[in-house]
Protein backbone atom coordinates (compact mmCIF):
# COMPACT_ATOMS: atom_id res chain seq x y z
CA UNK A 1 0.00 0.00 0.00
CA UNK A 2 0.74 3.43 -1.04
CA UNK A 3 1.88 5.74 1.75
CA UNK A 4 -0.67 8.37 2.39
CA UNK A 5 0.30 11.07 4.77
CA UNK A 6 -0.76 14.97 5.33
CA UNK A 7 1.78 18.07 5.04
CA UNK A 8 0.83 21.42 6.51
CA UNK A 9 1.75 24.43 3.83
CA UNK A 10 3.02 27.54 4.57
CA UNK A 11 0.78 30.87 4.56
CA UNK A 12 2.30 32.19 1.06
CA UNK A 13 2.53 28.30 -0.54
CA UNK A 14 -1.35 27.95 0.30
CA UNK A 15 -1.97 31.19 -1.76
CA UNK A 16 -0.20 29.64 -4.12
CA UNK A 17 -1.58 26.33 -4.20
CA UNK A 18 -4.89 27.96 -5.05
CA UNK A 19 -4.03 29.45 -7.80
CA UNK A 20 -2.65 26.06 -9.26
CA UNK A 21 0.97 25.83 -8.33
CA UNK A 22 1.81 22.10 -9.58
CA UNK A 23 5.41 22.32 -7.95
CA UNK A 24 5.73 20.94 -3.66
CA UNK A 25 8.58 22.90 -3.44
CA UNK A 26 10.93 22.08 0.27
CA UNK A 27 9.75 26.14 0.71
CA UNK A 28 6.48 25.72 0.75
CA UNK A 29 6.32 22.81 3.22
CA UNK A 30 5.94 24.01 7.09
CA UNK A 31 7.34 20.16 8.18
CA UNK A 32 9.71 19.01 5.15
CA UNK A 33 12.03 17.17 7.47
CA UNK A 34 9.26 14.48 8.38
CA UNK A 35 10.33 10.85 7.22
CA UNK A 36 8.54 10.32 3.93
CA UNK A 37 8.97 7.67 1.40
CA UNK A 38 9.36 8.15 -1.96
CA UNK A 39 5.69 8.02 -3.92
CA UNK A 40 4.01 8.83 -0.65
CA UNK A 41 0.61 10.41 -1.37
CA UNK A 42 0.88 13.72 0.01
CA UNK A 43 -2.43 16.30 1.04
CA UNK A 44 -1.34 19.29 1.56
CA UNK A 45 -3.23 21.39 4.12
CA UNK A 46 -3.30 25.15 5.53
CA UNK A 47 -2.20 25.31 9.63
CA UNK A 48 -6.02 24.90 10.14
CA UNK A 49 -6.26 21.79 8.35
CA UNK A 50 -7.81 22.53 5.02
CA UNK A 51 -7.52 20.69 2.52
CA UNK A 52 -5.54 22.04 -0.38
CA UNK A 53 -4.51 20.03 -2.66
CA UNK A 54 -3.34 16.11 -3.50
CA UNK A 55 -0.18 14.92 -4.85
CA UNK A 56 3.15 12.60 -4.46
CA UNK A 57 6.48 12.99 -3.23
CA UNK A 58 8.99 12.55 -5.24
CA UNK A 59 12.30 14.24 -4.82
CA UNK A 60 13.91 15.86 -8.16
CA UNK A 61 16.16 19.10 -8.06
CA UNK A 62 13.24 20.89 -8.46
CA UNK A 63 11.41 20.03 -5.30
CA UNK A 64 10.02 18.05 -3.26
CA UNK A 65 6.42 16.62 -5.48
CA UNK A 66 4.34 17.78 -7.56
CA UNK A 67 0.38 18.47 -7.28
CA UNK A 68 -1.64 16.39 -8.95
CA UNK A 69 -5.24 17.10 -7.75
CA UNK A 70 -7.05 19.93 -6.15
CA UNK A 71 -10.08 17.23 -5.46
CA UNK A 72 -10.39 16.10 -2.27
CA UNK A 73 -11.85 12.38 -3.19
CA UNK A 74 -10.23 12.14 -6.54
CA UNK A 75 -8.13 8.83 -6.13
CA UNK A 76 -4.58 8.71 -7.46
CA UNK A 77 -4.11 5.17 -9.45
CA UNK A 78 -4.67 4.09 -12.66
CA UNK A 79 -7.71 5.20 -13.60
CA UNK A 80 -6.41 8.69 -12.73
CA UNK A 81 -3.38 7.84 -14.63
CA UNK A 82 -5.72 6.72 -17.65
CA UNK A 83 -7.45 9.94 -17.64
CA UNK A 84 -4.38 12.00 -17.70
CA UNK A 85 -3.06 10.42 -20.45
CA UNK A 86 -6.08 10.28 -22.59
CA UNK A 87 -6.27 13.96 -22.64
CA UNK A 88 -2.91 14.43 -23.41
CA UNK A 89 -2.84 11.78 -26.31
CA UNK A 90 -6.28 13.96 -27.00
CA UNK A 91 -4.07 17.13 -27.17
CA UNK A 92 -1.15 15.75 -29.82
CA UNK A 93 -4.22 14.17 -32.02
CA UNK A 94 -2.23 17.15 -35.07
CA UNK A 95 0.98 15.43 -34.37
CA UNK A 96 0.02 11.68 -34.84
CA UNK A 97 -1.84 12.74 -38.18
CA UNK A 98 1.44 14.68 -39.36
CA UNK A 99 3.44 12.23 -41.38
CA UNK A 100 6.21 14.53 -41.54
CA UNK A 101 6.76 14.70 -38.27
CA UNK A 102 6.84 11.23 -36.34
CA UNK A 103 9.09 12.23 -33.04
CA UNK A 104 7.00 14.67 -30.46
CA UNK A 105 6.38 14.70 -26.66
CA UNK A 106 2.92 13.22 -25.64
CA UNK A 107 3.39 13.63 -22.49
CA UNK A 108 4.95 17.36 -20.47
CA UNK A 109 5.09 16.20 -16.46
CA UNK A 110 2.91 19.10 -14.56
CA UNK A 111 1.95 20.20 -17.94
CA UNK A 112 -0.17 17.66 -18.56
CA UNK A 113 -0.96 16.94 -15.22
CA UNK A 114 1.39 14.54 -13.68
CA UNK A 115 5.00 16.60 -12.59
CA UNK A 116 7.84 14.15 -12.67
CA UNK A 117 7.08 12.51 -15.93
CA UNK A 118 7.51 12.56 -19.44
CA UNK A 119 6.70 10.47 -22.76
CA UNK A 120 7.79 10.94 -26.14
CA UNK A 121 6.65 9.10 -28.93
CA UNK A 122 9.07 7.89 -31.84
CA UNK A 123 7.34 6.68 -34.64
CA UNK A 124 5.81 4.36 -32.62
CA UNK A 125 7.44 3.55 -29.88
CA UNK A 126 6.90 5.51 -26.78
CA UNK A 127 9.59 6.47 -24.08
CA UNK A 128 9.04 7.27 -20.57
CA UNK A 129 11.17 9.28 -18.27
CA UNK A 130 11.22 8.75 -14.47
CA UNK A 131 12.53 12.08 -13.21
CA UNK A 132 12.20 10.86 -9.47
CA UNK A 133 12.22 7.83 -7.50
CA UNK A 134 9.11 8.62 -6.55
CA UNK A 135 7.15 8.81 -9.94
CA UNK A 136 9.20 6.09 -11.01
CA UNK A 137 7.08 3.79 -7.93
CA UNK A 138 3.94 4.45 -10.43
CA UNK A 139 5.93 2.32 -13.50
CA UNK A 140 3.60 -0.38 -13.69
CA UNK A 141 0.06 2.02 -13.33
CA UNK A 142 1.44 4.12 -16.03
CA UNK A 143 2.39 1.32 -18.62
CA UNK A 144 -0.91 -0.73 -17.79
CA UNK A 145 -2.38 2.60 -18.47
CA UNK A 146 -0.66 3.33 -21.59
CA UNK A 147 -1.32 -0.01 -23.13
CA UNK A 148 -4.76 0.62 -22.56
CA UNK A 149 -4.83 3.95 -24.13
CA UNK A 150 -2.56 4.30 -26.87
CA UNK A 151 -1.27 2.11 -29.77
CA UNK A 152 2.44 1.38 -30.18
CA UNK A 153 4.75 -0.97 -31.05
CA UNK A 154 6.84 -0.70 -28.28
CA UNK A 155 7.48 0.97 -24.91
CA UNK A 156 11.18 2.04 -23.80
CA UNK A 157 12.35 4.01 -20.56
CA UNK A 158 14.77 6.12 -19.07
CA UNK A 159 15.62 6.91 -15.55
CA UNK A 160 16.61 10.44 -15.26
CA UNK A 161 16.98 9.90 -11.58
CA UNK A 162 20.21 9.16 -9.35
CA UNK A 163 19.87 5.45 -9.62
CA UNK A 164 22.90 4.94 -7.61
CA UNK A 165 25.20 3.47 -10.83
CA UNK A 166 22.23 0.94 -11.37
CA UNK A 167 21.75 2.23 -15.23
CA UNK A 168 24.22 0.65 -16.85
CA UNK A 169 23.03 -3.18 -16.32
CA UNK A 170 19.68 -2.27 -16.61
CA UNK A 171 17.69 -2.48 -20.20
CA UNK A 172 15.89 0.71 -21.05
CA UNK A 173 13.28 -2.21 -22.54
CA UNK A 174 9.36 -2.31 -20.87
CA UNK A 175 6.63 -3.49 -23.19
CA UNK A 176 5.11 -4.44 -26.72
CA UNK A 177 8.16 -5.56 -29.18
CA UNK A 178 11.77 -4.01 -28.64
CA UNK A 179 12.63 -1.43 -31.56
CA UNK A 180 15.56 -2.09 -34.28
CA UNK A 181 17.78 1.24 -33.99
CA UNK A 182 18.59 3.25 -34.81
CA UNK A 183 14.72 4.25 -36.12
CA UNK A 184 14.64 6.58 -38.10
CA UNK A 185 12.08 9.45 -37.43
CA UNK A 186 10.81 12.58 -39.33
CA UNK A 187 10.93 16.06 -38.22
CA UNK A 188 9.03 18.12 -40.74
CA UNK A 189 10.27 16.08 -43.21
CA UNK A 190 14.01 15.88 -42.00
CA UNK A 191 15.45 12.38 -41.06
CA UNK A 192 17.16 11.85 -37.66
CA UNK A 193 18.48 8.42 -36.49
CA UNK A 194 17.46 8.03 -32.90
CA UNK A 195 18.31 5.22 -29.95
CA UNK A 196 16.05 4.51 -27.32
CA UNK A 197 18.19 1.40 -25.65
CA UNK A 198 21.43 3.61 -25.36
CA UNK A 199 22.55 6.07 -22.68
CA UNK A 200 20.93 8.86 -21.09
CA UNK A 201 20.10 10.43 -24.71
CA UNK A 202 18.43 9.47 -27.97
CA UNK A 203 20.12 11.83 -30.28
CA UNK A 204 18.08 14.51 -30.75
CA UNK A 205 16.53 17.27 -28.61
CA UNK A 206 12.59 16.93 -29.77
CA UNK A 207 12.39 20.62 -27.71
CA UNK A 208 14.44 22.24 -30.29
CA UNK A 209 11.97 21.54 -33.24
CA UNK A 210 10.88 24.52 -34.48
CA UNK A 211 14.04 26.07 -33.81
CA UNK A 212 15.65 23.88 -36.57
CA UNK A 213 12.62 24.28 -39.05
CA UNK A 214 13.10 28.26 -38.79
CA UNK A 215 17.24 27.89 -39.42
CA UNK A 216 16.24 25.46 -42.27
CA UNK A 217 13.38 27.16 -43.78
CA UNK A 218 14.38 30.86 -43.25
CA UNK A 219 18.24 31.12 -42.32
CA UNK A 220 20.07 29.05 -43.73
CA UNK A 221 20.08 29.15 -47.72
CA UNK A 222 24.08 30.40 -49.22
CA UNK A 223 25.10 30.53 -45.29
CA UNK A 224 27.94 29.60 -43.63
CA UNK A 225 26.54 28.38 -40.18
CA UNK A 226 28.56 27.22 -37.01
CA UNK A 227 27.60 25.10 -34.48
CA UNK A 228 28.49 24.65 -31.37
CA UNK A 229 27.82 22.14 -28.57
CA UNK A 230 26.69 20.32 -31.49
CA UNK A 231 26.01 17.14 -29.97
CA UNK A 232 24.59 14.48 -33.17
CA UNK A 233 24.53 17.95 -35.29
CA UNK A 234 20.96 18.19 -35.40
CA UNK A 235 21.00 22.14 -36.14
CA UNK A 236 23.87 21.48 -39.00
CA UNK A 237 21.73 19.19 -40.71
CA UNK A 238 18.74 21.55 -41.07
CA UNK A 239 20.82 23.90 -42.31
CA UNK A 240 22.87 21.89 -44.73
CA UNK A 241 19.25 20.69 -46.21
CA UNK A 242 18.14 24.47 -46.09
CA UNK A 243 21.16 25.09 -48.59
CA UNK A 244 23.80 26.16 -46.42
CA UNK A 245 26.88 26.67 -48.02
CA UNK A 246 28.72 24.57 -45.40
CA UNK A 247 28.18 23.52 -41.72
CA UNK A 248 31.11 23.36 -39.16
CA UNK A 249 29.93 21.56 -35.80
CA UNK A 250 32.17 21.53 -32.47
CA UNK A 251 31.51 18.91 -29.57
CA UNK A 252 33.70 18.06 -26.93
CA UNK A 253 32.42 14.42 -27.25
CA UNK A 254 34.22 11.97 -29.19
CA UNK A 255 31.22 9.93 -29.95
CA UNK A 256 29.52 13.40 -31.33
CA UNK A 257 31.32 12.95 -34.74
CA UNK A 258 30.27 9.41 -36.12
CA UNK A 259 26.56 10.44 -34.29
CA UNK A 260 26.88 13.73 -36.52
CA UNK A 261 27.98 11.75 -39.79
CA UNK A 262 25.04 9.35 -39.28
CA UNK A 263 22.50 11.93 -39.04
CA UNK A 264 24.19 13.70 -41.90
CA UNK A 265 24.18 10.17 -43.69
CA UNK A 266 20.23 9.16 -42.94
CA UNK A 267 19.75 12.68 -45.00
CA UNK A 268 22.18 12.00 -48.05
CA UNK A 269 24.03 14.58 -47.40
CA UNK A 270 27.79 14.04 -48.24
CA UNK A 271 28.95 14.33 -44.60
CA UNK A 272 32.96 14.99 -46.24
CA UNK A 273 31.31 18.41 -47.42
CA UNK A 274 31.07 19.20 -43.81
CA UNK A 275 33.30 19.70 -41.01
CA UNK A 276 32.81 17.71 -37.69
CA UNK A 277 35.55 18.54 -35.26
CA UNK A 278 35.76 17.10 -31.55
CA UNK A 279 36.73 20.04 -29.67
CA UNK A 280 36.19 22.29 -27.08
CA UNK A 281 34.73 25.12 -28.20
CA UNK A 282 36.42 27.35 -25.90
CA UNK A 283 39.74 26.43 -28.23
CA UNK A 284 37.72 26.41 -31.35
CA UNK A 285 36.86 30.18 -30.58
CA UNK A 286 40.26 30.70 -30.37
CA UNK A 287 41.44 29.34 -33.10
CA UNK A 288 38.78 30.60 -35.27
CA UNK A 289 39.74 34.35 -33.89
CA UNK A 290 43.81 33.60 -34.66
CA UNK A 291 42.41 32.05 -38.59
CA UNK A 292 39.88 35.39 -38.92
CA UNK A 293 37.56 32.79 -39.68
CA UNK A 294 33.45 34.15 -39.47
CA UNK A 295 30.24 32.69 -40.09
CA UNK A 296 27.41 34.13 -41.50
CA UNK A 297 25.27 31.82 -38.61
CA UNK A 298 26.32 30.98 -35.74
CA UNK A 299 24.61 28.65 -33.10
CA UNK A 300 24.89 28.17 -29.61
CA UNK A 301 23.47 25.84 -27.42
CA UNK A 302 25.07 25.24 -24.53
CA UNK A 303 24.04 22.65 -21.54
CA UNK A 304 23.38 24.49 -18.19
CA UNK A 305 26.24 23.41 -17.09
CA UNK A 306 29.69 21.94 -18.61
CA UNK A 307 33.20 21.19 -17.26
CA UNK A 308 36.09 20.33 -19.63
CA UNK A 309 39.78 19.96 -18.94
CA UNK A 310 40.60 23.65 -19.03
CA UNK A 311 37.01 25.15 -18.63
CA UNK A 312 33.80 25.39 -16.47
CA UNK A 313 30.87 27.21 -18.25
CA UNK A 314 27.34 27.77 -16.32
CA UNK A 315 24.57 29.35 -18.69
CA UNK A 316 23.70 31.12 -15.37
CA UNK A 317 26.88 32.82 -15.42
CA UNK A 318 28.94 32.62 -18.36
CA UNK A 319 26.23 33.49 -21.23
CA UNK A 320 27.81 36.75 -21.80
CA UNK A 321 31.08 35.81 -22.43
CA UNK A 322 30.35 32.53 -24.36
CA UNK A 323 28.56 35.57 -26.47
CA UNK A 324 31.09 37.82 -27.31
CA UNK A 325 32.81 34.92 -28.32
CA UNK A 326 30.49 34.09 -30.88
CA UNK A 327 30.04 37.94 -31.83
CA UNK A 328 33.83 37.97 -32.71
CA UNK A 329 33.44 35.44 -35.08
CA UNK A 330 30.58 36.06 -36.94
CA UNK A 331 29.91 38.32 -40.26
CA UNK A 332 28.91 41.89 -40.21
CA UNK A 333 24.75 41.13 -41.12
CA UNK A 334 25.04 37.46 -39.43
CA UNK A 335 22.73 35.74 -37.24
CA UNK A 336 23.33 34.51 -33.74
CA UNK A 337 21.14 31.91 -32.74
CA UNK A 338 21.76 32.03 -28.92
CA UNK A 339 19.72 28.96 -26.90
CA UNK A 340 19.48 27.91 -23.18
CA UNK A 341 17.00 25.54 -21.77
CA UNK A 342 17.90 26.75 -17.95
CA UNK A 343 15.31 27.00 -15.99
CA UNK A 344 16.45 28.76 -13.42
CA UNK A 345 16.05 32.68 -15.39
CA UNK A 346 13.68 33.43 -17.43
CA UNK A 347 13.76 35.37 -21.39
CA UNK A 348 14.10 38.72 -19.55
CA UNK A 349 17.24 37.80 -17.99
CA UNK A 350 18.36 36.45 -20.50
CA UNK A 351 17.76 39.36 -23.18
CA UNK A 352 19.83 40.91 -20.52
CA UNK A 353 22.68 38.76 -20.82
CA UNK A 354 22.74 39.18 -24.86
CA UNK A 355 22.30 42.95 -24.27
CA UNK A 356 25.42 42.93 -21.88
CA UNK A 357 27.49 41.16 -24.70
CA UNK A 358 26.60 43.62 -27.22
CA UNK A 359 27.18 46.55 -25.04
CA UNK A 360 30.90 45.30 -23.72
CA UNK A 361 31.65 44.68 -27.75
CA UNK A 362 30.32 48.29 -28.78
CA UNK A 363 28.06 46.52 -31.60
CA UNK A 364 24.79 47.04 -32.39
CA UNK A 365 22.19 44.01 -32.57
CA UNK A 366 18.47 43.28 -33.52
CA UNK A 367 16.30 40.22 -31.55
CA UNK A 368 14.29 39.42 -35.30
CA UNK A 369 13.04 36.00 -33.40
CA UNK A 370 11.60 34.30 -30.24
CA UNK A 371 10.92 30.92 -29.56
CA UNK A 372 10.13 29.22 -26.11
CA UNK A 373 9.35 25.51 -25.86
CA UNK A 374 6.77 24.17 -28.92
CA UNK A 375 3.14 23.03 -28.17
CA UNK A 376 3.95 19.77 -27.61
CA UNK A 377 5.77 20.48 -24.91
CA UNK A 378 2.80 21.79 -22.77
CA UNK A 379 3.47 24.47 -20.10
CA UNK A 380 0.88 25.66 -17.19
CA UNK A 381 1.11 29.46 -16.77
CA UNK A 382 1.08 28.94 -13.32
CA UNK A 383 4.62 27.31 -13.41
CA UNK A 384 6.71 29.55 -15.59
CA UNK A 385 9.89 27.92 -15.12
CA UNK A 386 8.19 24.56 -16.95
CA UNK A 387 9.07 26.92 -19.93
CA UNK A 388 12.71 26.38 -19.83
CA UNK A 389 13.50 26.83 -23.35
CA UNK A 390 14.63 30.44 -24.37
CA UNK A 391 16.04 30.87 -27.85
CA UNK A 392 16.64 34.22 -29.96
CA UNK A 393 17.88 34.98 -33.36
CA UNK A 394 20.25 37.75 -32.71
CA UNK A 395 21.38 39.69 -36.08
CA UNK A 396 24.43 41.59 -35.70
CA UNK A 397 23.58 45.31 -37.29
N1 LIG B 1 22.83 21.67 -29.54
C1 LIG B 1 22.63 20.24 -29.41
C2 LIG B 1 22.50 19.79 -27.98
C3 LIG B 1 23.66 20.15 -27.11
S1 LIG B 1 23.84 19.07 -25.77
C4 LIG B 1 21.39 19.81 -30.21
O1 LIG B 1 20.61 20.65 -30.59
O2 LIG B 1 21.23 18.64 -30.43
C5 LIG B 1 25.32 19.70 -25.10
C6 LIG B 1 26.56 19.24 -25.82
O3 LIG B 1 27.61 20.10 -25.41
C7 LIG B 1 27.01 17.84 -25.49
O4 LIG B 1 27.04 17.07 -26.68
C8 LIG B 1 28.42 18.00 -24.90
O5 LIG B 1 29.33 17.02 -25.34
C9 LIG B 1 28.81 19.35 -25.44
N2 LIG B 1 29.80 20.12 -24.67
C10 LIG B 1 29.83 20.39 -23.36
N3 LIG B 1 30.88 21.20 -23.06
C11 LIG B 1 31.52 21.44 -24.22
C12 LIG B 1 32.68 22.20 -24.57
N4 LIG B 1 33.36 22.87 -23.64
N5 LIG B 1 33.04 22.23 -25.86
C13 LIG B 1 32.35 21.54 -26.81
N6 LIG B 1 31.25 20.82 -26.52
C14 LIG B 1 30.85 20.76 -25.26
Amino acid sequence: MRQEISLTVTDKAKAEFQRGMPLISKEALENADSLITEGAIVSLVDKQGKFLAKGYYGKQNKGYGWVLTRNKDEAIGQGFIERTLTAAIAERQNFFRNPNTTAFRVFNGEGDGFGGLAIDYYDGYYLLSWYSEGVYTFKDEVVEALQNVADFKGIYQKKRFDTKGQYIEEDDFVAGERGEFPLIVKENGVNFAVYLNDGAMTGIFLDQRDVRNAIKEKYAKGKTVLNTFSYTGAFSVAAALGGAEKTTSVDLAKRSSAKTIEQFSVNGIDYENQDILVMDVFNYFKYAKRKELKFDLVVLDPPSFARSKKYTFSTAKDYTSLMKEAIAITEKQGTIVASTNNASFGMKKFKGFIDKAFQEEGKKYRIVEEFTLPSDFRVRKEFKEGDYLKVLFVELV
